[in-house]
């Protein structure tokens, strides 16, 4: 990456094309960036301070709480994690293990099941720069990139030119929507939109493989059989085909069986690739040291066993949703996530009950209601580190401006130390 360039940590995309001006403490000028991220860069409209049940506390008395919170705890959460870079999400995992923590992030109800598919090798998966460069069929598939990732069909998926794509998008690429609704990213697909009802995803994916396979397919959603041959037919002909699958495909089917034979039926036909269409700007790096260190990407439980031995447990039963709902846990660390104000109050109502650490660079529905808040410098902008895009492929995130708040990572050392 050129010196002059900085990394936008709006979402998963990770553009690294990002040219700033600053006086060093300030931004006072965006280029490159979608609007999203133009916001994400200008940082806070309301940064968090430091406190200790509401009161305004200093750093070392709140960080001080925060471990006595998690040492006195049964059973403490740490959840998040989403928006840290790779160097905090390995510090959270240190501080798990000496409290025997549950740790999850919010990849445990997105998309985590492909996520986990691709890092056990049943699903085959590219980079964005492949795609860039190579892709002729790209399908979005209960995704609408054209707002939720504002620059990828732009800057990676269909209008580029790549190098084996040189007349781009009007001669070179066909790109196809599936989605229940006709959305900006399927208006711009045109004639290749497939609208299909609530949760008839998996119905589709059938049809589908048989179609690859042959055979005349039948869907019970009123889809004439010409138009999914017509849909099998195109994506046989891919030379470099990808799947960008976004939460409404993830949402409608119970496992991810289905999808894996699709791409397993595309791959004795064809050329494709599957890329989840990740949010949080390094949801991928929660998954990634976690798996590599324990074989699982989230939902994990670093107990021990009768005889006092650590064990790493791991299921569904250990999942935030799960144990907040079912009241199992009596402590929290929330670190760059809102659960207060994203799930559902009947299993957010649990963190009322409980004492919260809140870590995040801003005031959130959470941080509200925390026992202890401790902010942290705003990754990619205020601390550096490392994050992995939603292809995997990792990027460094250089530090833009000077801050006095402490890293998400050096957070978690000062805790350790305590511990
Ligand atoms: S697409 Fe995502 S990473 Fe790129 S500038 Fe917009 S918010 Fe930032």
């Amino acid at each position: 990456m050129n010196e002059k360039y900085y990394v936008c940590t709006g979402c998963a995309l990770l553009c690294d094309d990002i040219e700033i001006e600053c006086d060093g403490y300030r931004i006072s000028g965006v280029n490159s960036a979608c609007r999203k991220g133009v916001a994400r860069m200008k940082g806070c409209q309301d940064p968090l301070a430091c406190s200790i049940s509401g009161q305004k506390a200093d750093i070392d008395a709140a960080i001080k709480e925060a471990a006595e919170i998690l040492t006195n705890a049964d059973n403490p959460l740490i959840f998040g994690l989403g928006n840290s870079t790779i160097e905090a999400q390995k510090k959270a995992i240190e501080v798990a293990r000496r409290v025997h923590a549950y740790i999850d992030d919010t990849s445990s109800f997105c998309q985590g099941p492909v996520i986990e598919a691709i890092l056990n090798g049943q699903i085959r998966s590219c980079t964005l720069d492949e795609v860039r460069h190579q892709a002729d069929v790209i399908i979005y598939w209960g995704a609408d990139p054209a707002n939720s990732h504002p620059r990828h069909l732009s800057k990676y998926s269909y209008f580029p030119r790549g190098k084996e794509r040189q007349r781009g998008w009007e001669e070179d690429r066909t790109a196809i929507a599936i989605d229940v609704r006709h959305s900006d990213t399927a208006e711009i697909c045109k004639d290749h939109f497939y609208q299909i009802p609530p949760q008839a995803d998996r119905e589709l994916i059938d049809a589908l493989t048989s179609a690859l396979s042959g055979k005349v397919p039948k869907v019970s959603f009123g889809m004439e059989s010409k138009k999914i041959l017509e849909l099998a037919s195109i994506l046989k002909k891919a030379q470099f085909g990808t799947i960008f699958v976004g939460l409404g495909l993830v949402y409608s089917l119970s496992d991810m069986e289905p999808l894996i034979k699709l791409m397993d039926k595309l791959n004795e036909v064809s050329n494709f690739h599957l890329v989840p269409m990740v949010g949080q700007y390094n949801m991928r790096g929660a998954d990634q040291p976690m798996f590599n260190e324990t074989g699982y990407i989230n939902r994990v439980h670093f107990d021990t066993d009768p005889t006092g031995a650590d064990v790493t447990r791991h299921g569904p039963e250990c999942s935030a949703v799960e144990l907040l709902r079912s009241g199992e846990v009596d402590a929290a660390l929330v670190i760059g996530s809102d659960p207060m104000g994203s799930l559902p109050r009947s299993i957010a109502e649990h963190l009322l009950h409980i004492p919260v650490i809140n870590i995040d660079p801003c005031k959130t529905q959470t941080s509200r209601n925390a026992a202890v808040t401790i902010p942290c410098a705003l990754g990619g902008v205020e601390s550096g580190g490392s994050a992995i895009r939603m292809d995997g492929v990792q990027v460094e995130l250089p530090v833009i401006l000077k801050s006095d708040r402490l890293s998400d990572m050096e957070i978690f050392d000062r805790i350790l130390e305590v511990l």
